[in-house]
């Protein structure tokens, strides 16, 4: 059971720009205190009697001392980010000053916040809740646009207004359930179950879209790690360079010099597929290169595609085909993408490589990393790479779960939906189907924030930086 959540009293300041010479800086102030505290430091008007969402020219002091030439922002409660009441300080942007408006700030009385506990207390105040909290995170974060799109919309609630109309039919279908309850010992049933099954089916049927759509958010989120392998020399460094049409990987006549391992990205749709271009794997006396090929098979486990790249004119279809399985033996969820390269070196008839490969299931690209058309077919290996990694059916939907523990959550609440279920098939009795759907309500709630645990909430904060 979750505690009720303790609020705040004290007064909290923080720089809320990043730290550093810079020719302005933004000093935080929240709490009960906070206009009381800059009043003791701030010479000019009397904060305490402004309007909300005024500002206001002055300096602040220690004693005799004036620190800077300032302007402040007045945000009275419950009109401010916090909620509660809240100033602003625009400083010049020195470390020094801004180090000392906060000493100042705390010998009157106020407290230095800890990462994330501005947000924190916009949450705990009731001004959001915590999947827009853990949005804002996100958009500080966000390095593309589609990043941005996806914490966009849960910050204004798109997801937490998804999430609440599942979680008011489940607590309606508990209420049903419940109600049975109160008439203990008599045997009613005031909850048809071929109804609640229904019921339950749909309510499986909305959780499953936003588990999917995890995959598309975690690779916004995270990018799709894409293991480039290939024995040596058999072009993993000028594929690379096509793919990126940079010369950052060096392409070596050396057998065994891609060493060690490189990571490069492109972005394709709004996703950034991350390759790791690994040591040519074979066997070796060399130290140092077995090193590099443990890391490269260790790669290949991570991998969410695996990019496979031989020598046409070297490499027989069976020796192809042992290196493809001993990939999916050790990847067995990965799609793989086989390119066989110096296609302008091979004498092979096409079908020769391409049907024994075909008959195991895997098809091919044929390449040529030196032949003019390379630019086009860089362009195919971009389209294959996008298509393979499934996300266009997973982003559709309106909401899109990118967060890891809310997917956890999603997880959670339908596994107890799929025991309620069984539950049912077994003719369990009503407490015991109570039970699996307040723990299916209670996942879901604890996305948005039904969670008022303080190790669970200095977890979610922390992630934040100081000043947010
Ligand atoms: P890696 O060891 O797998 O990274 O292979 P590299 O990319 O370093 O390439 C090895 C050698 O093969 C270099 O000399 C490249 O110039 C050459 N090479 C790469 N791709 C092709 C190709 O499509 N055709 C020909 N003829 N040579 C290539």
């Amino acid at each position: 059971m979750h505690a009720a959540p303790v609020l705040p009293e004290d007064t909290i300041a923080a720089p809320a720009t990043a730290g550093g010479m810079a020719a302005l800086a933004i000093i935080r102030v929240s709490g009960s205190k906070a206009f009381e505290i800059c009043d003791k430091v701030f010479r000019g008007k009397t904060l305490a009697g402004q309007k909300t969402h005024s500002i206001h020219y002055g300096h602040i002091c220690d004693g005799e001392e004036v620190i800077d030439e300032v302007l402040v922002s007045i945000y009275r409660a419950p009109r401010s980010f916090t909620a509660e009441n809240s100033v602003e300080i625009s400083c010049h942007g020195s470390v020094y000053i801004q180090r000392r408006i906060l000493q100042a700030l705390v010998k009157y009385g106020a407290r230095l916040a800890t990462p994330g506990e501005f947000t924190m207390r916009a949450y705990l105040n009731g001004r959001i809740d915590l999947a827009q909290a853990e949005a804002i995170g996100d958009m500080i974060a966000a390095r593309n646009r589609s990043q941005l799109d996806i914490a966009l919309h849960q910050m204004r609630g798109g997801l937490s207004e998804h999430l609440q109309a599942l979680r008011s039919r489940l607590l309606d279908f508990i209420s049903l359930i419940e109600l049975e309850l109160d008439f203990g010992e008599e045997d009613v049933e005031f909850a048809d179950r071929g109804q609640l099954r229904q019921q339950v089916d749909a309510l499986m049927h909305a959780i499953r879209p936003l588990m999917d759509s995890f995959r598309y958010g975690n690779a916004i989120r995270n990018g799709i790690p894409v293991a480039i392998i290939g024995r040596p020399n058999a072009g993993k460094s000028s594929l690379l360079n096509a793919l990126l049409n940079e010369d950052r990987a060096i392409v070596s006549e050396i057998a065994g010099t891609t060493r060690d391992t490189i990571e490069e990205e492109i972005h394709i749709r709004g996703v950034a597929f991350r390759f790791i271009d690994t040591a040519g794997i074979r066997d070796t006396e060399d130290r140092i290169e077995q090193i590099g090929i443990g890391k490269a098979l260790k790669k290949i486990d991570e991998a969410g595609v695996l990019l496979y790249i031989f020598d046409l004119s070297e490499l027989s279809p069976e020796q192809v085909l042992s290196d493809l399985n001993m990939m999916r033996s050790r990847n067995t969820k990965a799609p793989v993408l086989v390119i066989a390269n110096k296609s302008d070196l091979s004498h092979k008839a096409p079908d020769e490589i391409a049907k024994p490969l075909h008959n195991a299931g895997f098809e091919h690209i044929a390449f040529s990393t030196l032949r003019e058309e390379t630019g086009s077919t860089a362009e195919s290996i971009r389209e294959q790479l996008w298509n393979l990694s499934h996300l266009q059916a997973a982003g559709e939907g309106d909401a899109i779960i990118s967060n890891e523990r809310h997917y956890q959550c999603l997880v959670q609440s339908n596994e107890a939906l799929g025991e309620v279920l069984q539950l049912m098939d077994n003719k369990a009795s009503s407490d015991l189907l109570a039970l699996e759907m307040r723990r299916a309500v209670q996942a879901i709630g604890d996305i948005t924030g039904l969670i008022s645990n303080e190790e669970v909430l200095g977890n979610i904060f922390g992630k934040f930086c100081i000043g947010k």
